[in-house]
C-alpha cells in the first residue's frame, strides 16, 4: 500500500515510474492516533523528495505487480514462465541446476539464481540460511473496501494506538480504503468479517462500502542470517520480513534488486579475478550493504508497532505520551526519518569515509535538470557528476570504470555540503567515491 520516493526512483530505473503515478496517490505522511482518534504524533512527507518523487505514495500492490508484468512482457530478453514451482537448486562445478515442478518434473541450467520466493522461500532452505527472529509476531485482519462516497481522511496513513484494538487506516487511489486490525487470541478472520460494520463505523458514516478483500496476515520481524551461497542469492521477503507499520517491506525488496542487479551483471561479464570488481567482491558486498539497512527498517517498524500495540495496562499508557513527547523534541523526528536513509558502510565499492558529512555510501539526490530527471540524463552505468574541474586522478579513474562525466550545476549545493567537487556514482546512484575520499582502497583504486 505504501512506497517511498527511493523505491519509486527504482521503478523509474525499470521504466514504470510514470505509470506508477497513474495507479498511486501522493500521501501526506503518517500519524499516530490515540484510541479516540486524536493525533499525538505526525510525520509529514513532502510531495517532492530528494529522489525526485513524492516521499510517500499509496497504491494497491496487485496493480503494481500488473504494471511490472506488462513491462516484463515487453522486454525481449526476459521470458516469464508462470505457474512453475522451484523445488531444488543444485550447485555444480559447471553451473546451477534448477529443478522445477511444472506438471512433470523439469530441470534448467542457470548462471545465477535469485530467490525472490517470499516468506516461505525454498531457495533460502537450499542455501541453508536461517531466519533470525527480531521479536515481533502478531496476527492482523486486513480489510480493503470501495466506498460509495469519499470517507474523511487527512490524505495519509493513520496508525491507531488503541490498547483495546490497534489498527491502521489509509486511503488508496479511487474511493478505496484499507483498514488493518490487530487480532486478539482466539479470534479468526471470520469473526472479524462479521464485525466489519462495527469496526469501520467511525469512518464510514452513511457511506455504503463494498468489501474487496478481508483476510488474515501474520506480521513478523525476521532477517536471514545469510543472503548468498555462490551465485544463489536471496532478495525481498525471502531475506527479510517486516511488520508493515511503516510501509517498507516491498520497498526493501526493490532496494535489494537495485543493489544487486548491476553487481550481478558485472560479475557475469568477465570480471577481473580479484580486487573490488571481482565476482566475489561484488556479490559479497550485496548482503554487507543491504542487511544493516533492512535490519534498521525492521526495527523501526517494530518500534512503531509497539507504540501501537503495546497492549493494555500501565506500561502502554505510559509509553504513548512518552512517544508523543519524544516526537515533539526537535531532532527526534529527523532521527526517525534517518533510520530509512541509505548510508552504506565502507567497503570495496564504497571508498573510505573521511568525515561525517561525506557523501560516500549515500545516494546522489535526483535533481531536475530542465524538464528532465537526473537519472534519465545520466542513463545506466557509472557516472562522474561534477561541479567544475575534476582532479586528474579521479577523472582518470572514472574513465577506467567506464563512467561518463556529466557537469551538473544543480548538484552544486549537495556537493558543497559534502565538501566535494565531484562524485563518482555507481550504477545504482550510490556515491562510490568523491574527489575528497581516501581512494587508497576500494573501487576507485580497483579499476586502475
Ligand atoms: C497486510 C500487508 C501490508 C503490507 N504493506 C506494505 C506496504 O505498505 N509497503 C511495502 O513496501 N510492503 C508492504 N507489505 C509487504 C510486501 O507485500 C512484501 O514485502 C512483498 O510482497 C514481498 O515481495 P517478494 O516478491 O519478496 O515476495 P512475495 O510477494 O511473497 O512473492 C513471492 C513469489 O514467489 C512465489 N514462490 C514462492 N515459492 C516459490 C517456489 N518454490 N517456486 C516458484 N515460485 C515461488 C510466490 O508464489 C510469490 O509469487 C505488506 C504486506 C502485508 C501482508
Amino acid at each position: 500500500m505504501h512506497l517511498d520516493d527511493e523505491s519509486v526512483r527504482i521503478l523509474q530505473a525499470v521504466g514504470v515510474a510514470e505509470e506508477f503515478t497513474g495507479i498511486s496517490r501522493a500521501a501526506a505522511g503518517l500519524r499516530l492516533l490515540d484510541a479516540r482518534l486524536r493525533p499525538f504524533a505526525q510525520f509529514r512527507r513532502s510531495a517532492s523528495g530528494e529522489h525526485g518523487w513524492p516521499e510517500s505514495n499509496l497504491f494497491d500492490q496487485p496493480a503494481l505487480e500488473e504494471l511490472l508484468r506488462s513491462r516484463v512482457s515487453a522486454e525481449p530478453l526476459i521470458s516469464l514462465r508462470d505457474g512453475v514451482e522451484v523445488i531444488d537448486v543444485e550447485q555444480r562445478p559447471d553451473g546451477l541446476l534448477v529443478r522445477l515442478r511444472t506438471g512433470p518434473e523439469e530441470t534448467v541450467t542457470a548462471s545465477a539464481v535469485l530467490g525472490c520466493d517470499g516468506a516461505h522461500s525454498t531457495v533460502r532452505d537450499v542455501i541453508g540460511a536461517r531466519m533470525r527472529d527480531l521479536g515481533f509476531t502478531e496476527r492482523w485482519f486486513v480489510l480493503d473496501v470501495a466506498a460509495s462516497e469519499p470517507l474523511p481522511t487527512w490524505g495519509g496513513v493513520d496508525q491507531i494506538c488503541d490498547p483495546a484494538r490497534a489498527g491502521t487506516f489509509l486511503p488508496l487511489p479511487g474511493e478505496r480504503y484499507r483498514w488493518e486490525w490487530r487480532m486478539h487470541p482466539g479470534e479468526d478472520a471470520a469473526d472479524l468479517a462479521e464485525r466489519i460494520p462495527e469496526l469501520t463505523a467511525r469512518w464510514t458514516g452513511t457511506a455504503d462500502v463494498d468489501v474487496l478483500r478481508a483476510a488474515e496476515y501474520t506480521f513478523a520481524a525476521r532477517l536471514a542470517d545469510r543472503w548468498r551461497d555462490g551465485r544463489v542469492l536471496l532478495l525481498g521477503d525471502a531475506a527479510h520480513l517486516t511488520p508493515p507499520f511503516i510501509g517498507q517491506g516491498l520497498g526493501a525488496g526493490l532496494r535489494d534488486a537495485h543493489n544487486l542487479a548491476w553487481k550481478l551483471a558485472a560479475a557475469l561479464d568477465d570480471p577481473p579475478a580479484d580486487g573490488p570488481l571481482s565476482e566475489e567482491s561484488l556479490l559479497a558486498s550485496y548482503q554487507r550493504e543491504r542487511a544493516p539497512h533492512a535490519e534498521a527498517m525492521i526495527r523501526g517498524a517494530v518500534r512503531v508497532g509497539r507504540a501501537m500495540t503495546g497492549g493494555p495496562g500501565a506500561v502502554a499508557a505510559l509509553r504513548r505520551p512518552l512517544v508523543a513527547g519524544a516526537l515533539r523534541v526537535p531532532g527526534v523526528r529527523a532521527r526517525a526519518a534517518r533510520v530509512l536513509r541509505t548510508r552504506f558502510p565502507a567497503g570495496d565499492l564504497v571508498d573510505r569515509r573521511r568525515h561525517r558529512r561525506d557523501l560516500v555510501g549515500t545516494p546522489c539526490p535526483q535533481v531536475r535538470i530542465g524538464d528532465e530527471r537526473l537519472d534519465d540524463v545520466l542513463g545506466p552505468g557509472w557516472a562522474l557528476v561534477t561541479d567544475g574541474p575534476v582532479p586528474e586522478d579521479l577523472q582518470a579513474r572514472a574513465e577506467r570504470a567506464g563512467a561518463k562525466t556529466v557537469p551538473v550545476d544543480e548538484l552544486r549545493g549537495w556537493l558543497a555540503a559534502g565538501r566535494a567537487g565531484a562524485a563518482l556514482l555507481r550504477p545504482d546512484r550510490i556515491v562510490a567515491a568523491t574527489d575528497r575520499s581516501g581512494g587508497q582502497q576500494g573501487v576507485v583504486q580497483g579499476v586502475e
